[in-house]
């Protein structure tokens, strides 16, 4: 496939209702597409970095600009016929995992739709159904009304070990997991900390990449890994840490990162991996979202389960006329040239 351009574009998607973590309030996603237009098919990408750098050091003005600036202009012109030729073409930029992600997959995401072939089948994938969760507040008053469900609780890295105690007590909650409890940054202290716990920790944040999923696995530091494919940098990262969680006997679940529908169709594609045996929280489009930019949107079975599309490509088509409406800058940028469009 020869890359003839790439567009970035921002869009603000309004929310059904706000979304709230430790991390704050959201009631607005501004959201960071890439488009790959090849001289086949299109391939889209979505950012998944935040509005504000509160869950990593990413957000999404710094990600435009490292596109624009530095990611991108390689690929101008050049002939790429895998995505998975991508992490080594932007290997001289450090960090910027989520902008890196976002180009990538959409390069994958176009090269399964030239191959015909779903691109769950071309990520290695074979579930055909995926389980969801979903993100819920006050856990222990549902917990005491339902006693077997599986429940787990993301930390967002709100304690330190001086609070081990209150942790320990945590344990009584019967809880799949507790993700992420300490520093955004440490799995040293969490191998510490998972010594004197009953309940498994599964790491998020701390996880950037296949290294450091061996790491944290050797030292202890969890049971479980949270894989996010924007924050490890792209399908082929994420591959590699799910590999690596595997050949360890370590269960690995697909985190959401409130995406539209694209960022959703690729997570739902990654999930169909065969370790990633716990439900990660891909949930439905209307959950979030009046509209999404997807169509079919995105849903649910009353048993909480996503059936994977068996079509070719990433299985959902692009609504290109609402994601007009919803763009606020966008920027095609072609060999040797760039323009702007509003
Ligand atoms: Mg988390």
């Amino acid at each position: 496939m020869k890359v003839e351009a790439i567009t970035l574009r921002e869009i603000r998607m309004p929310l059904v209702h706000f979304f709230e973590t430790s991390f704050g309030r959201t009631t607005e996603r501004r959201i960071l597409l890439v488009t790959v237009h090849t001289d086949g098919p299109e391939g889209w990408g979505e950012c998944v970095a935040g509005e504000d750098p509160f869950y990593s050091e990413e957000s999404v003005d710094p990600a435009w600009y490292a596109l624009e600036k530095y990611l991108a202009p390689p690929f101008l012109g050049k002939e790429i016929d895998k995505g998975a030729e991508a992490p080594a073409m932007m290997g001289k930029i450090r960090g910027h995992r989520m902008a890196k992600g976002a180009l990538e997959n959409a390069l994958w995401d176009a090269e399964a739709q030239a191959r015909q072939t779903p691109l769950c089948l071309l990520l290695g994938g074979s579930q055909t159904e995926i389980p969801c969760g979903v993100y819920v507040e006050v856990f222990g008053k549902i917990r005491d009304r339902w006693s077997d469900i599986l429940l787990s609780c993301d930390a967002n890295s709100a304690y330190t070990l001086e609070q081990i105690e209150h942790l320990k007590k945590f344990d009584r909650f019967n809880l799949l997991m507790i993700e992420q409890p300490l520093w955004y940054d440490d799995f040293y202290f969490h191998a510490q900390l998972q010594k004197k716990l009953k309940t498994s920790i599964c790491l998020d944040e701390a996880i950037h990449g296949a290294r450091d999923a061996q790491a944290a696995i050797e030292l202890g530091a969890c049971r479980i890994i949270n894989i996010k494919v924007g924050r490890v940098g792209g399908f082929s990262e994420a591959i590699a840490v799910h590999n690596v969680a595997l050949k360890n006997g370590i269960p690995v679940w697909c985190g959401g990162m409130l995406e539209s529908g694209i960022g959703r169709s690729h997570n739902i594609a990654l999930s169909t991996l065969k370790n990633f045996t716990l439900p990660g929280d891909v949930s439905a489009s209307k959950r979030y979202w009046k509209e999404d930019i997807i169509e079919p949107a995105v849903e649910v079975s009353p048993q909480g389960f996503i059936k994977v599309p068996e079509t070719a490509g990433r299985g959902f088509k692009i609504k290109t006329d609402l994601i007009e409406k919803l763009t606020v800058r966008k920027k095609i940028l072609r060999a040797g040239v760039s323009s702007a469009a509003d």
